[in-house]
């Protein structure tokens, strides 16, 4: 079985709004083994509606809608899927009923419009939406499978995750697919390939797939099986193979990420963490702090633009910034030291470099950049040359001293190649 996305919205068409929708369920699908072979977006036009859901119907046996479900005249999603699949859409008296206590707590009396979304398709099954008004509703057709989902990202997706996932499962109640990740920092894509290529290439069930992102990569091997039992039978000696070839690039599994695991180990080991950024202005302290419970290890920062400021908060000596300049591997040392004697952190992490895409000279190239890390009255400083416009090459930096980080608390930084 295959399926097909439609967002239906005039703003989608005109760009005023990103479709995440279609982003999220796709990837959603993709684990649930269910390929996507089309996606496509449609203005709030019943004509050009009704043309894209019956090229979408014709082609594919899943079919998932998002938007116009909600209570004006330009939503028509439900309307012209009951007219094109020749059903009568009738009115429920318990999502009327529904409504009313939605609108009734939160003080307010339903507007007449809204009646419209206690219309159930026949032979629909309505799907909760106790975020809030638009339910979803699911037709079992002969052979198709249709899906009507509200728009709003905050109502789609935990509508997703606890009705249309448990119903796509069952259609396929002989068959689990179990998935583990392996997430990796310090090696290319194409380099972490070539390490395990002739395991890829060996491997149908779990298959294997290697992704790049942003500063890190990750293998996802998936399993297809009849019991989730069997499934991790399947993925778990191909994920021991690949790890005795990869574990010292392998940071984490599943869901975790780099921030995520630096902090549970700085957590785990009574640390606390303190960072000094330049050109990074803040991402650094902004990725570890996307965690919650991040206030159990990290302590604060100081975002040091100017050299005064890198004088005067991190006691950077103006020799230093005379003989080496701001951009140098001595400067981002005084800052990582200098930042541990002001405010005592146990792990202390300076980031200082030309992000450009002006201020670059042959010397000091945009793109240079120097972090530096602090523990244990030791420092480790590293020189990089990153590429990409400013906004890359920020999140590089910050991303390369995350890496830094976790190999010096881990104690894995002697053998880096
Ligand atoms: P409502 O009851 O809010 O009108 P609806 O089901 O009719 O819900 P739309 O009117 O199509 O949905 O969209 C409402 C809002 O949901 C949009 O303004 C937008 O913010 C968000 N939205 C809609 N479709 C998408 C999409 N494909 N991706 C991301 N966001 C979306
Ligand atoms: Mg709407």
């Amino acid at each position: 079985m295959n399926a097909e996305i439609l967002a239906v919205g005039t703003e989608l068409l005109l760009g005023q709004i990103v479709n995440t929708n279609a982003q999220f369920i796709a990837s959603e699908l993709a684990l649930l083994g269910i390929g996507v072979l089309f996606q496509g977006v449609v203005g709030d036009n019943r004509k050009r509606m009704e043309e894209a859901i019956s090229i979408a119907s014709n082609r594919s046996d899943i079919l998932i809608l998002t938007g116009g479900l909600g209570p004006t005249d330009d939503d028509l999603t439900r309307e012209v899927i009951a007219q094109f699949f020749n059903k009568q859409l009738i009115l429920e008296p318990d999502l009327l009923k529904q409504l009313e206590s939605f609108f009734a707590g939160r003080g307010r009396q339903m507007p007449p419009n809204n009646r419209k979304q206690a219309m159930r398709i026949e032979g629909a099954q309505i799907l909760a939406n106790p975020r809030g008004t638009a339910p979803g509703q699911y037709l079992a057709l002969p052979s198709k499978h249709v899906f009507l989902l509200p728009g709003p990202p905050s109502e789609m997706r935990p509508m997703f995750v606890e009705s249309v996932i448990p119903i796509l499962r069952s259609l396929f109640p002989n068959q689990t697919i179990q998935s583990r990740i392996l997430r990796i920092v310090g090696i290319g894509e194409s380099a972490m390939e070539e390490k395990v290529r002739d395991i890829l290439d060996a491997q149908t069930n779990p298959t294997i797939a290697p992704y790049a992102s942003e500063g890190e990569c990750s293998l996802r091997i998936t399993a297809k099986a009849d019991t989730d039992a069997r499934a991790w039978e399947l993925i778990t000696p191909v994920e021991q193979q690949l790890m005795e070839r990869l574990s010292r690039y392998v940071y984490g599994r599943d869901t975790d990420t780099l921030p995520r695991v630096v902090g549970r180990e700085l957590t785990q080991k009574g640390l606390t963490l303190a960072v000094a950024e330049s050109c990074t202005g803040g991402l650094l302290g902004e990725y570890l702090t996307d965690a919650p419970g991040s206030s159990s290890f990290f302590i604060g920062g100081c975002i040091t633009y100017s050299n005064e400021m890198k004088q005067q908060l991190l006691n950077v000596s103006s020799q230093t910034l005379k003989a080496y300049g701001a951009v140098s591997e001595q400067c981002a040392t005084e800052m990582a030291i200098g930042l541990h004697n002001r405010t005592n952190a146990d792990v202390c992490v300076s980031i200082t470099g030309i992000a450009g895409p002006d201020g670059g000279t042959a010397e000091k190239p945009v793109g240079l950049v120097y972090i530096c890390v602090y523990f244990n009255g030791q420092t480790y400083a590293r020189e990089l040359h990153l590429r990409g416009d400013r906004n890359q090459i920020r999140i590089r930096a910050a991303k390369q001293a995350l890496q830094l980080l976790w190999r010096v608390i881990t104690g894995t930084l002697e053998t880096q190649s």
